[in-house]
């Protein structure tokens, strides 16, 4: 099924279901369907070899990735992951979902992601520091304030961007806070950058649910992927009145159909590491997460979580994506057929890249915001793009997912007729 000679992906997989929703937005292109084969190709894919001295003195090599899918609407922008996973087409499909998403909300971005195939928990802090940092001089060819943008994503955070941001800056010998977003805030960081995805899920939850008719007081929540993204997300919606009734994270599930104490919550995976053995809930089978019946699903761990056969056992009224690529062609056509609406990742986690841009911006002026100031003008942007995806849903009658699709592929391939080909 692959269009490209360097990678062989299955329908399920995340390059496969990059492709299947191309295929599904392009008899809404009209005229502009001449230029999609641009959106089923990476427009560069750089793989670099990163070799550090452990700790123990060895020499140890891993795989590194930068793909920027897209630069046609703007400098490339999307995150980094370390993950014993990570592939080449993870990657591309990754930077893909990144141009989907930045021109579903208007961002001035292109699409990229980065990656390295490793499992930074088995590493030392000076360990991690070198493989960043030498990561960060291998691409530092492609990415740059104006070039490409990296920002924290699975298993990256603020400390990994400070030293992402010195390394690039010690290289080009000035200090550039704009080459990274997502970055402590005594380094050029914004208020409201950590907590933005899980924001933007709730966000885009609370509209979804308004247009539904779903009331927020008592709704129930499950939530997969209990990092940076579900657990805040779980937190505004428990202050909103709605339950958490079920989380599963890399260490188990549990489930309350009372709802979890949230602080209680918070507090035992601060101080273990994940929710199991977690005493206001009971412990429950992985697999019959699937089964709890919700208001409203959040898988926000990784890629390819609701296949075909969860989605047949999924008891849910709205599945809410915070992850990037929870769902497979395969269940997507079964979530549909059995009438769950399905809110894409495109616009669902959109909040994060989005303060990654005011961030930018801030960067660049040397003038910064409030955090108020930050949530306000958030909510307002992913707000409004979401509306824009709704209206265009009804109007085509197709799945938001298609519509997101549908609003990002007109603008880039728009921006691409315009500029024309070059040479
Ligand atoms: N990694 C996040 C995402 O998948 C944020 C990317 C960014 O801020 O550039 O959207």
């Amino acid at each position: 099924m692959s269009n490209l000679s360097f990678v062989s992906p299955s329908r399920n997989s995340p390059w496969g279901t990059y492709l299947a929703q191309i295929d599904a937005v392009e008899p809404y292109l009209g005229r502009l369907q001449r230029w999609v084969e641009t959106m089923r190709r990476p427009k560069r894919a750089l793989i670099v070899d990163i070799p550090i001295e452990l700790d123990n003195g060895s020499i140890a090599h891993f795989e590194g990735y930068r793909v920027q899918h897209s630069l046609t609407r703007g400098p490339g922008k999307g995150g980094v992951r370390y993950h014993p996973d990570v592939t080449l087409e993870e990657v591309m499909a990754l930077s893909a979902w990144m141009t989907i998403k930045n021109a579903a909300v208007n961002l001035p971005y292109g699409g990229a992601k980065g990656g390295i195939r490793f499992d930074p928990k088995l590493h030392s802090m000076k360990e991690l520091e070198k493989i960043t940092r030498r990561y960060t001089s291998e691409i530092g060819i492609i990415i740059g304030p104006q070039q490409d943008i990296p920002a924290p994503d699975v298993n990256t955070n603020g400390q990994i961007m400070a030293w992402m941001m010195d390394t690039y800056s010690m290289n080009a010998g000035a200090t550039a806070t704009g080459v990274v977003t997502g970055k402590p805030i005594p380094l050029g960081g914004s208020l409201g950058r950590v907590a933005a995805t899980g924001r933007g899920v709730f966000v885009i939850g609370r509209e979804t649910m308004r247009r539904m008719n779903v009331p927020m007081e008592g709704a129930r929540v499950a939530v997969q992927g209990f990092g940076n993204v579900g657990s805040i997300a779980a937190k505004l919606f428990a202050a909103s009145g709605a339950k958490i009734v079920a989380v599963q994270d890399h260490t188990g599930t549990i489930l309350n159909e009372q709802g979890f104490d949230m602080a209680d919550l918070l507090d035992h995976v601060a101080k273990t590491g994940g929710v199991a053995g977690f005493k206001g809930g009971d412990k429950i089978d992985n697999e019959d997460f699937w089964d709890v019946k919700t208001d409203v699903l959040i898988p926000a761990a990784l890629e390819g979580q609701i296949t075909q056969a969860r989605a047949q056992r999924i008891k849910a009224r709205i599945v809410l994506e915070g992850a990037n690529g929870p769902t497979t062609p395969d269940g997507d056509a079964v979530l549909a057929d059995r009438g769950i609406r399905v809110v894409p990742d495109v616009i669902a986690n959109a909040g994060g890249v989005t303060v990654s841009y005011f961030e930018w911006v801030q960067d660049f002026s040397s003038f910064f915001w409030t955090e108020d100031e930050i949530n306000v003008r958030l909510d307002k942007i992913i707000t409004g793009a979401f509306k824009h995806i709704w209206e265009t849903s009804e109007q085509h009658r197709i799945s938001l997912r298609t519509a997101a699709f549908v609003v990002a592929c007109t603008r880039v391939l728009e921006a691409r007729e315009e500029r024309g080909l070059y040479p």
